[in-house]
């Protein structure tokens, strides 16, 4: 097994509605925000390549929406979802799964493009796409919170295609969800950011690698109470996270971090303020040295 980084580029974000209740003298210490309170956050996506199966996690925004909708999220960075794929060895057409962690727009929007007929397609012709139900119906008939985060030209499209599949869910953990593809693939269920959003965890090289995906997506958001704003259960949110970590650091997992501009991954410690980050890295390769 391999897994490849897919950095498909970055975007900004308000650094207050990042950050929720946490003020910003706090949260400014790890993020330089811009003169308009914006902060720069990675849309990175993870392959694992698995024998003759390439599973992609989360697929950026994509390129689709109109020039004034990207005007607001300030897209930059030298990398892009096929620079990435090449430089890994792959391309769009090599993806047999796609596995979306939630339906916010900046982790499916890259799921669908527009062909040169100008029609809405799964921009990964062979790959099966996987949801899960709970997260679906919430998406598809979405409460005014999220209804500018659930796009229907990111969802229709995959439905329509008949490449939508769902990862069944009971309870909080899933240990084999795709298990005839991926057999060492699990699934953490967190409730608090939006419903049911999936976060997959892999085993690799004799540890786990977790993808944390809107959970916590930086190495800022590792202390329980700096959950985002935007969290439709925020205490939930904060259990989950202490549920989480706390079995990430016994285990001495790695975190993968979607949304964190300096820092791909990290490895844990106890402290006596929680739960912190050891080793932190830019990239998965240097993790491992
Ligand atoms: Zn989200």
């Amino acid at each position: 097994m391999q897994l490849h980084s897919i950095h498909t580029g970055n975007f900004k974000l308000d650094g207050g509605a990042m950050f929720g209740v946490v003020p910003k003298v706090l949260w400014q210490k790890h993020i330089t925000p811009d003169s308009n309170n914006l902060c720069t956050w990675a849309m990175r996506c993870l392959l694992i390549e698995d024998g003759d199966h390439l599973l992609l996690i989360d697929t950026g925004i994509g390129n689709k929406q109109s020039e004034k909708f990207f005007q607001h999220y300030h897209l930059h960075g030298p990398t892009s979802m096929d620079s990435e794929l090449e430089r890994s060895g792959f391309s769009r057409d090599d993806i047999t799964d796609v596995l979306l962690t939630h339906l916010h727009f900046d982790h499916v929007g890259g799921a669908v493009e527009r062909n040169s007929m100008g029609q809405l397609r799964p921009a990964f012709p062979n790959a099966q796409y996987w949801t899960c139900q709970p997260h679906w119906d919430w998406a598809i008939n979405p409460n005014s919170r999220e209804r500018a985060s659930f796009l229907t030209e990111n969802l229709l499209p995959l439905e329509e295609s008949g490449q939508l599949n769902f990862i069944e869910r009971s309870g909080r953990w899933n240990h084999n969800p795709i298990s005839s593809k991926f057999p060492g693939l699990e699934i953490f269920f967190a409730d608090g950011h939006t419903e049911s959003q999936m976060l997959p965890i892999v085993e690799f090289k004799g540890t786990k690698v977790a993808y944390m995906a809107d959970l916590t997506p930086s190495v800022a958001h590792l202390p329980t109470a700096w959950v985002i704003g935007y969290d439709t259960r925020p205490l939930l949110t904060m259990e989950e996270k202490v549920e989480l970590l706390t079995k990430a650091e016994k285990e001495n997992w790695i975190l993968f971090f979607e949304h964190d501009a300096q820092n791909a991954c990290c490895t844990l410690q106890a402290t006596e303020k929680g739960i912190r980050a050891r080793n932190l890295a830019p990239s998965l390769e240097l993790l491992w040295g």
